[in-house]
């Protein structure tokens, strides 16, 4: 069942991803070579503590960081540790932040220093791709809208979308229904409306789609070791149209190339 929020509820969702956005903005202004994730992920829950948030991630199914920070081939899930950021480094960030019983949840990829054109370029198209999603999230469109706007713009530039992780519903929960692929047939699924609130979240590589593992259960690789981006936006479908919950102030230059 998808769970529609009031306006007054979307209202308070709009703060968590105030909260989530300006962290974001941290993660940012402060990935840079010779820092760790471990660090990253203090600098990003004595934040999001100080706005009166809670790090959502922090002990959910016993994760024991407030962000996740995934490097290069590692597509999502990283926990934060000693790894320190090289020069070239592609870094993907995701934050989810609880505040007055909602959750936001939003992720970008970092470059660190300068990246290969074809990082630059998994960047752009990862970003656009979730443009194009969100531009679906009208009354009256159907959940595959989203799903296959994802996956015609990554395809159209020769990526690869990973079929083994999807987007979500989020409110007081951070996974709510539906689930969200990024690939699937136009027109199919439920109707959406006004209240519904979708974390969508293409997750993209350079090679093949497969994924692997990691060992310590959370990690999650591409299984040809290629690149990958991850970039999320909390989402509300209004009588208006989209509405972005989780806007961040600093424009992503890369994007724009
Ligand atoms: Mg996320
Ligand atoms: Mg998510």
């Amino acid at each position: 069942m998808i769970v529609r929020k009031t306006a007054a509820e979307i209202e308070i969702m709009a703060r968590a991803g105030r909260v989530v956005a300006s962290t974001l903005e941290l993660m940012e202004a402060s990935a840079r070579e010779g820092v760790t994730t471990a660090e990253l992920d203090a600098l990003a829950e004595e934040y999001i503590r100080s706005c009166g948030g809670v790090p959502t991630f922090k002990g959910y199914r016993g994760f024991p960081g407030s962000i996740c920070a995934s490097p290069n081939e590692m597509i999502v899930h990283g926990i934060p540790g000693p790894y320190r950021l090289k020069d070239g480094d592609l870094l993907s960030v995701d934050v989810g932040v609880t505040l007055d019983g909602f959750v936001a949840d939003s992720a970008i990829t970092i470059p660190i220093g300068t990246v290969s054109e074809q990082a630059y370029a998994l960047i752009d198209v990862c970003q656009k791709s979730l443009e194009a999603a969100i531009a679906q999230c009208r009354p009256g469109n159907r959940l595959g809208d989203i799903s296959h706007a994802v996956q015609e713009v990554v395809e159209a530039n020769g990526f690869g979308v990973v079929r083994a992780l999807v987007g979500h519903g989020v409110g007081r929960s951070m996974h709510e229904d539906p689930q969200i692929p990024n690939y699937g047939p136009a027109g199919r699924g439920p109707k959406l409306a006004p209240g519904m609130v979708f974390a969508i979240e293409p997750m993209i590589t350079a090679g093949s789609w497969g994924v692997v593992s990691g060992e310590d259960g959370w990690a999650v690789y591409t299984d040809d070791a290629s690149l990958a981006a991850h970039i999320e936006h909390t989402v509300a479908v209004t009588e208006a149209g989209p509405r972005v919950l989780t806007p961040r102030s600093t424009a992503r230059q890369v994007a724009t190339g």
